[in-house]
Order: C-alpha cells, then sequence, then structure tokens
C-alpha cells in the first residue's frame, strides 16, 4: 500500500518544469525553490510511510504548500515586531530603540570609509577608542572612557585587569544574576578574581567591608541590584564611604551600575537613582554600565573613571576580544551627544521619551488610536494602567500609564493575541481582564496604522 503511493508522488523534476515553479523561482531564487519541493516531498514521504497520509497530494496542493514554505523561510529571522507591553526596556525585544536623529550617522560610518583607527591629523594608525571619549568625560566627568561590547565585558574587562587573582570584596545582598544567567559571582571568578561576599542578604554595614581587608585584596565592588529589590530592614554602604574606605587602603573601588543614566527620573515619578556623574564625583575609581539600558543607546558597555586604571585596560588583551563595533561607536557617539541638551535627549532618545510621557499626552494617544479602531469589532476602552522600564532598571517601581482595552465580539483574547504574533510584523500585547492590552508608554504612534491592519487581518 505505502509502496504504491510512494510511487505516486511526482519526481522534483516534474514540479520544477511547471510554469508556477518556475514564476516562484524568478519571485525568490532557485535554490530555496528547490530546497522547499525537497523538504515537502520528503515530508510527504515520511508521512505515507508513518502512514499519517492516505493519499498523495495533487501538483496544484504541492505547489501551495512550496510556496506557504519559501514565503516563509524568505522571512529574515531577525525582524521587527511591535511593543504593546508598556515594558520600556524589554530584553526580548532589542532593549531600547535607537533615536531616528541618528539615523544619518550610522548610516555615514556603516557605508562608508571611516577614520575608525586613523589619526587624521597626525596621518598615521589611530585607536577606535579615542571617539567616545571627550563626550563622555563632558557628560560625566570622567578623567578616561573605555567602550566594549556590552555590560557584562565591562564588568569582566575592568575585573581581570585590576584585580586577577586577588580579592573582590562584595556584599551578599548584591551578588545578582541577571537575565540569561549573568551572575556576578560568576564573572568575578572568570576575570580571575575571588569573590568575598559580606554582611547579609538584607544588611551590610562599612565594618562588615572593614573587616574583609587584608594582603590578598584587591577591591571593593558595589553592583547594582537591578532586578530586584530588598524591602524593610534593609542597610547597604553609600557609594562616598566605599571609596574612603578603598582609597585608606590602597584598594580600587567599583561600582556596576548595571543601567547607567545621566538625567535624574525622579520628577517623572520614579525613584531616585545616583547618574553617573554623581557615582564618580562620591570618589569610585571605575564604573561600568550598559550602552543600551536607560541611556537609550545600542547595545554597548561603557566603563568610566580614573585614568591610570583606564589605560591599563586598554592594554589588556581581553579588551580585543571584547571588541566594540563601528556602527556601535557611531551610535553611541550620536545619541550622547542628543544629551548635551536634555529636552533635546528627553524628546528624541525614545527609551527617555517613553518614560517622560505624560498622563495627558499618553491619554492623547489612546484618544487616536481609539477612534481609528472604532469600526472594527471590537469593544474598546481607554484605562489607567501601569507601565514598567524594565531591562534591570527600577526594579519593583511601575510608571503610571494609559492603555487601550480591546475585547473581540466573539473571539477570545488569547486568541487575538496568538494571532497577532502570527502576522508580518507580530504584535506583542498583554492580557488583563480578559482583554487585548495596548499600552501607551511603548507603542508608538507612527505604529497605529500597522496594529488596525493587523487587528483588521486577525479578526476578518
Ligand atoms: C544589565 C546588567 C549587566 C549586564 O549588562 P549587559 O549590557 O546586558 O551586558 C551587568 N550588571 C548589572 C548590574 C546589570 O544590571
Amino acid at each position: 500500500m505505502a509502496k504504491q503511493l510512494l510511487s505516486k508522488i511526482p519526481a522534483i523534476n516534474k514540479i520544477l518544469l511547471l510554469g508556477k515553479t518556475k514564476e516562484l523561482i524568478n519571485s525568490y531564487s532557485e535554490v530555496a525553490v528547490k530546497s522547499a519541493i525537497k523538504n515537502y516531498i520528503d515530508s510527504i514521504k515520511q508521512d505515507i510511510l508513518n502512514e499519517e497520509l492516505k493519499e498523495v497530494p495533487t501538483l496544484e496542493e504541492i505547489l501551495d504548500e512550496v510556496t506557504k514554505i519559501v514565503e516563509q523561510e524568505d522571512k529574515n529571522s531577525l525582524r521587527r515586531i511591535i511593543n504593546a507591553t508598556g515594558t520600556i526596556l524589554h530584553t526580548n525585544l532589542g532593549r531600547s530603540l535607537l533615536s531616528q536623529k541618528i539615523k544619518e550617522n550610522i548610516e555615514s560610518v556603516a557605508f562608508n570609509y571611516s577614520n575608525l583607527e586613523f589619526d587624521i591629523e597626525n596621518k598615521k594608525r589611530g585607536s577606535r577608542y579615542v571617539h567616545l571619549t571627550d563626550i563622555i568625560k563632558k557628560l560625566t566627568g570622567a578623567e578616561d572612557v573605555l567602550v566594549v561590547n556590552n555590560n557584562a565585558a565591562a564588568v569582566l574587562l575592568t575585573l581581570n585587569t585590576l584585580v586577577k587573582d586577588k580579592e573582590i570584596v562584595v556584599s551578599r545582598g548584591e551578588l545578582v544574576e541577571i537575565g540569561g544567567a549573568f551572575r556576578i559571582p560568576e564573572i568575578i571568578k572568570l576575570s580571575g578574581g575571588v569573590p568575598i561576599e559580606v554582611g547579609t542578604t538584607n544588611k551590610t554595614h562599612l565594618k562588615d567591608y572593614e573587616n574583609a581587608i587584608n594582603e590578598q585584596t584587591g577591591a571593593l565592588l558595589k553592583v547594582h541590584t537591578s532586578n530586584y529589590k530588598i524591602l524593610g530592614f534593609t542597610k547597604d554602604v553609600s557609594n562616598e564611604e566605599i571609596s574612603y574606605l578603598a582609597r585608606e587602603n590602597n584598594l580600587v573601588s567599583i561600582n556596576d551600575l548595571g543601567s547607567g543614566q545621566f538625567l535624574d527620573f525622579s520628577k517623572y515619578g520614579l525613584p531616585y537613582e545616583p547618574t553617573v556623574k554623581e557615582v564618580l564625583d562620591s570618589g569610585i575609581d571605575v564604573v561600568t554600565f550598559s550602552g543600551d539600558k536607560l541611556l537609550g543607546g545600542p547595545q554597548a558597555g561603557v566603563i568610566v573613571g580614573k585614568k591610570e586604571y583606564i589605560e591599563k585596560m586598554k592594554k589588556n588583551q581581553l579588551t580585543r576580544t571584547l571588541r566594540v563595533d563601528k556602527m556601535t561607536l557611531a551610535a553611541l557617539e550620536a545619541t550622547l551627544k542628543l544629551y548635551l541638551d536634555e529636552k533635546e535627549a528627553l524628546e528624541h532618545i525614545p527609551t527617555l521619551h517613553m518614560i517622560s510621557l505624560s498622563k495627558e499626552r499618553l491619554f492623547g494617544k489612546a484618544d487616536v488610536l481609539k477612534r481609528k479602531l472604532i469600526d472594527l469589532d471590537f469593544d474598546i476602552k481607554i484605562e489607567d494602567d501601569k507601565a514598567e522600564v524594565g531591562g534591570g532598571s527600577y526594579p519593583a517601581s511601575y510608571l503610571e500609564s494609559v492603555v487601550v482595552k480591546l475585547t473581540h465580539s466573539t473571539l477570545s483574547s488569547t486568541e487575538v493575541e496568538r494571532r497577532l504574533l502570527e502576522v508580518d510584523i507580530p504584535i506583542i500585547t498583554r492580557i488583563k481582564d480578559n482583554s487585548i492590552i495596548l499600552d501607551m508608554r511603548t507603542l508608538r504612534t507612527r505604529e497605529f496604522d500597522i496594529v488596525k491592519a493587523a487587528l483588521e487581518e486577525v479578526t476578518k
């Protein structure tokens, strides 16, 4: 029976000769179409052998399926999505969006030769690490700067250069695990350092650090507890105290800020957090932070601090393996320049814009979207809700937000949510009270038409 069926499967060569196949090859490519035909035919054979298929599909059915496969495989694996969740820095969704204002800077470096490692003035080999030094010094008051691939790399390089084979004293309450299993104690070990935990989970005192210092000690490390918060009976030691104690004992003081910010967001309803400049002003020797968290730039790790330490890092072989790309440098430099004017930064850096949007503006956006969707088969409400910064910043703190709440007349919200992930530009939503939630903090006005089209498509 199976044998008979197998013999009825059309030969690949025969399928290739069909007019429709040729059209498909013209629109896509021979490699893509051949591979789709072969894979589909193989799957038919397998299904017949497993007795899951009792009849061979017609040529027409085969071509329909092949077309679907080719179309699906033609989509890039990494592609655009729309974030309607209200979580601004969503690590799974690419963290910060770059500012439209810096498009030209990236383009000009990406599509042309550049002075990446060329010193134009002196007509000789230069360093890629000089390009950001001036602007970061200006914004943070740092003596020197080094930019690497990401903040995890920044921490590793800092520790490996300054305190390899030495003890690194860190509060037990700050031994964090960041998403993707980046664990501070593991990074310390990987750098060649020896982690020495002090204090307890909820309380660490200056004397705990003092008591841990001996001849083997190399650094006092503070780590931002990015993704959790210890509430209640707590105590940690200030940057001032840490840096003073380090200086008294000839040790390096390091603060892994994680997110790292240049502006104070407390006026937007978030708790106060020191800026990078304030941490350096408190006397800390080396500060590390991410480029794509609260800074709102590309993925990068920024190391700022004392010149003698940063010079050493530049000479470490490890720097080469953690090297930052030219497009990242171009994007970061242009993003940082926007910070020279705070208003400009808040308006044009998407991460900052989303954080600083007022309730009125959020309502305004919701109202525009509601009007746009009014003819669709949804019950539409505008409601107050809570959004969050995310990405390991401001744990357990929320931003007030405004959402558009959709309930379909017949489809369940989980079904609509699922279908919204299958459209051309997938839309990531939340579900609350059995309704689809579109949060106005992260959904951008320019995306409203795409959302409308998608909602139409998934409910037709
Ligand atoms: C996010 C974070 C990191 C890792 O930064 P990446 O830029 O993601 O590599 C390291 N330390 C802390 C405290 C963080 O919050």
